[in-house]
């Protein structure tokens, strides 16, 4: 059984054996959680994704998947990073959403990671609605079959919080 906790505050001061970056496509950096990962994880994790960039993913991580690198100077072994789909009002892209969960689970597994915390994917720049946000990443994580024991949702700010406590 995997235990879901909720904790509210910034996930670069997590200790966990990984934390999960919200990246962009290019595994270049960007704002929000993704800049403040590498700011304070320093230039290994950009190395690393630099080294990505130039063997497996060329075109870019494709929404939905996931891939890990070291940590940096983070309290943790690795971070996965995973792409989170744009919002969109006409399209239901909730599946890529789940893939993000479900693939950075995976990838967790693979390296042995037992204690994983996950920002709450596509809710800043991306503009998913907290709230279906929220309901999709608790749904995935407890239909996943993992041997991780602990996924740790880090929220930002109180509405994030509020929003994935509502999930029961
Ligand atoms: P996306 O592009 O996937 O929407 P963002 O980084 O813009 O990614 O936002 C994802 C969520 O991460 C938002 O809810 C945002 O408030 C939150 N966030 C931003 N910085 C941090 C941080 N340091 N720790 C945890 N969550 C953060």
């Amino acid at each position: 059984m995997t235990t879901i906790r909720l904790v509210q505050g910034d996930i670069t001061r997590e200790t966990a054996d990984a934390i999960v970056n919200a990246a962009n496509s290019s595994l270049l950096g960007g704002g929000g959680v993704d800049g403040a990962i590498h700011r304070r994880g320093g230039p290994a994790i950009l190395d690393a994704c630099r080294d990505l960039r130039a063997s497996r993913y060329g075109k870019g991580l494709p929404t939905g998947q996931a891939v890990a690198t070291t940590a940096g100077d983070l309290d943790a072994g690795w971070v996965i990073h995973t792409v989170g789909p744009v919002w969109s009002a006409s399209e239901d892209r909730s599946a890529l959403l789940a893939s993000c969960y479900r693939e950075s689970l995976r990838v967790a597994d693979e390296l042995g990671a037992r204690t994983v915390a996950f920002p709450a994917i596509s809710t800043g720049v991306y503009r998913w609605p907290m709230d279906d946000a929220a309901r999709i990443a608790t749904e995935t994580v407890r239909d996943t079959p993992t041997s991780v024991e602990e996924v740790r949702f880090v929220l930002f700010d109180d509405r994030a919080y509020e929003a994935f406590a509502q999930q029961g």
